[in-house]
């Protein structure tokens, strides 16, 4: 009798899992806007000074100053945005052996599925869906938990596949991915710069990169 696989599903987090940065301030420097002014922001709105209709529009003005918030430009920013080089021979390896590879990221749709469609991952959710008049940015749709979203999001995939927790991993490097990695029991951390030492907590694995994960699947 063949023994039946181990895992089936391996999901992943984006930014300093498969990159070397974090997409929201990848792409605020890109346009040439304040990255100070997003982190301001950011913080206003998670200790609840700002509401998010308010921070959202904020943003969007600040990257609207830029000149910069536009479809065009940012495609083409997230299409020479840096992956690190163990990344797609990994996401190619884990395809070959049959595991079902999922994106799961904090960033907003248009990075999220750039990145996927150059890692060829088919399968990919993104925090924040981004609102355009034709080239143009106009507003954003931003959900605070981006925890609890990645979590609905890895379980309502895990339904339409037919797969179980039991038989995914879930592979991320921040708090963000803490909720996915423990929903799995098989979370690997990535031990990145901004490493959270809590988060091995909860992993079952910790690597230093993505390539590491051919010796665990
Ligand atoms: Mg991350």
């Amino acid at each position: 009798m063949k023994e039946s696989r181990r895992f089936e599903v391996v999901g992943f987090d984006i930014d300093e899992t498969f990159t070397p940065s974090i997409s929201w301030q990848m792409m605020t420097k890109g346009m040439g806007a304040s990255v100070d002014e997003l982190i301001r922001l950011y913080e206003a709105l998670k200790q609840g000074k700002m509401s998010l209709t308010a921070a959202q529009d904020a943003l969007i003005r600040v990257w609207q100053a830029s000149g910069n918030a536009r479809k065009s430009f940012l495609t083409k920013l997230f299409m020479r945005h840096q992956i690190y080089p163990d990344s797609l021979p990994t996401v190619q390896y884990l395809q070959k052996k049959g595991y079902r590879v999922v994106i799961i990221s904090g960033g907003v749709d248009l990075y999220v599925k750039t990145i996927a469609r150059r890692l060829g991952v088919a399968d990919s959710f993104p925090n924040t869906k981004l609102l355009w008049e034709g080239d143009n940015l106009i507003g954003m749709e931003y959900e605070l938990d981006q925890a609890g979203k990645k979590l609905r999001q890895f379980k309502a995939y895990l339904k339409r596949v037919g797969g179980s927790r039991d038989k995914s991993v879930f592979v991320g490097d921040s708090s963000n991915d803490r909720a996915v990695m423990e929903y799995t029991g098989h979370g690997v951390l990535v031990k990145t710069p901004a490493y959270e030492a809590e988060m091995e907590k909860v992993a079952w694995k910790v690597v230093d990169r993505v390539g590491e994960l051919r010796k665990i699947l």
